[in-house]
């Protein structure tokens, strides 16, 4: 095998599934690629420790299409095992381990989250007749692409705030297998599942035609 970019990750992609979920030991057929993976980690001594007792691919709990590698050490300290107890499997990245990757978009994978509830909102909020209204120049349209859910204090800054309360800041993030979008990683569920909750207990939505949109930008309205 040759060990490229351009080849590991594909690799990477399809030995997962084609294992599916389960053990990877050693001694079995792939064991040996996913320690060269892991060691293509920038912190892979850490995450190695005194060795790698096995591999487990597991389903992430965000998205049930997507697998999560994790990595189970021979040996762990008498301080890992008071903090995770003795059989704590870790994740590791094997987007970030075999493509090199780090994206660092903080706002595509927060506005990728609650995408949902923007599309709701506009849903719930359609006229008798099907159409919509422009809340700054009240024209009317059918078409959803012309109408736009807008944060009338804008999402970025909500982002900013929320950030100001966590310590958990990811800093680097994953790319949607199927789409190629920004996604927060498996490990950061934390900061995930809290901006979700943050953002809707403080949302305030309002429908805008997309020229008002553009228009508003990103300014707080008085
Ligand atoms: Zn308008």
């Amino acid at each position: 095998m040759t060990w490229t970019h351009r080849n590991i990750y594909k690799q990477t992609y399809a030995i997962i599934k084609k294992l599916g979920c389960g053990k990877i030991n050693q001694g079995d057929e792939y064991f040996s690629f996913f320690l060269n993976l892991i060691f293509r980690h920038h912190r892979f001594k850490e995450k190695i420790g005194k060795g790698v007792r096995c591999f487990r691919i597991k389903m992430t709990e965000i998205d049930p299409t997507q697998y999560e590698l994790q990595i189970k050490r021979r040996s762990i300290g008498d301080e890992e095992i008071q903090q995770y107890g003795k059989y704590k499997y870790e994740s590791f990245d094997w987007y970030y381990c075999s493509t090199g990757i780090k994206a660092s978009d903080l706002t595509a994978a927060s506005s990728r989250v609650v995408g949902c509830f923007r599309y709701q909102y506009k849903l719930n909020n359609r006229n008798e007749d099907g159409s919509w209204t422009c809340k700054y120049c009240e024209k009317n349209t059918h078409n959803s692409k012309e109408i736009h859910t807008d944060h009338i204090y804008p999402q970025n800054k909500m982002i900013k705030d929320y950030c100001k309360t966590r310590n958990d800041v990811p800093s680097t993030f994953d790319k949607d297998i199927k789409t190629n979008e920004t996604k927060f990683k498996t490990v950061d569920i934390e900061f995930h599942k809290g901006w979700v909750k943050y953002h809707n207990d403080n949302v305030e939505f309002q429908l805008l035609c997309k020229e008002c949109n553009r228009k508003k930008g990103v300014k707080i309205p008085n």
